[in-house]
């Protein structure tokens, strides 16, 4: 089965990065993923040129936004940037041509009714210009999460599929994530699909730590508490192009590509 598989990389050359990995899709992050300063280009020639190099060697581009970024949060201080946050980096990965823009759920305070952080979603896909796919990804952790627990996932999209640009909105589904936020890999892809009807990209990474764990810590292929054979497949069930955000560089992606490719 030909899956596209790639990593994430340093976004300095994404296609060279590639390359060194024989790899047809890669994802970076513009700038800090920690920080609330906008996107940074550093491909020395800038957004227009890594597009048309990417396009000539045939590399899909993915771009991941910071982690900070939480649009679902009741606290006006942290969603007003946020939104601000999510539109630069939308209008920089269009730039550069970016198949997607993956982005956390986010959360709501401890006390908070869920349902104000499904109208803010709702409020914050309304609010944005979106030019490219964006990929709300699951998260493994917190109590009060968006996009950990299934009901909480079905909640941002029956929010949302009300609101202009929706269609544009789709799903990047983690396995360490689903697997360390307490959600059965056996049946997560047949779940997510059921509420939100696509899988646009897999983030295939093993985890450190238990089922349900709530711990984010990824870990090469076969390294972790994953069973390798519910590892692929999700892969082979999601049917989506995958990344690969497992510790190391081109040698250690090599490898786990490698693995992969093998069980599929
Ligand atoms: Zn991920």
């Amino acid at each position: 089965m030909a899956v596209a598989i790639g990593a994430h990389v340093d976004q300095t050359d994404p296609v060279a990065e590639a390359a060194a990995r024989g790899a047809s899709l890669v994802q970076f992050f513009l700038g800090d993923p920690q920080s609330y300063k906008g996107p940074v280009v550093t491909y020395a020639d800038g957004a227009a040129a890594l597009k048309a190099r990417a396009e000539e060697q045939g590399v899909d581009l993915y771009v991941h936004a910071p982690y900070i970024i939480n649009v679902a949060t009741t606290n006006n201080r942290i969603r007003i940037p946020s939104r601000k946050l999510l539109q630069q980096h939308m209008d920089t990965a269009a730039e550069v041509g970016a198949k997607g823009l993956i982005v956390h759920g986010g959360h709501v305070n401890k006390d908070d009714d869920p349902a104000k952080g499904f109208d803010n979603w709702r409020k914050a896909i309304e609010a944005t210009d979106i030019k490219i796919p964006l990929l709300i990804e699951n998260t493994a952790g917190g109590d009060n999460a968006m996009a950990r627990y299934l009901d909480r996932i079905a909640g941002v999209w029956e929010a949302i599929s009300t609101a202009e640009g929706a269609e544009n909105v789709g799903f990047c589904l983690d396995t360490c994530h689903a697997h360390a936020g307490g959600n059965p890999l056996e049946t997560v892809v047949e779940d997510v699909r059921k509420i939100t009807g696509r899988i646009d990209l897999v983030h295939c990474n093993d985890s450190r730590d238990e089922f349900d764990s709530g711990a984010d810590r990824h870990a090469n292929f076969g390294a972790g508490r994953i069973d390798p054979d519910l590892l692929t497949q999700v892969v082979r069930d999601a049917g989506a192009p995958v990344i690969c955000e497992t510790p190391g560089g081109a040698k250690e992606h090599t490898s786990d590509f490698a693995w992969l490719r093998d069980r599929l």
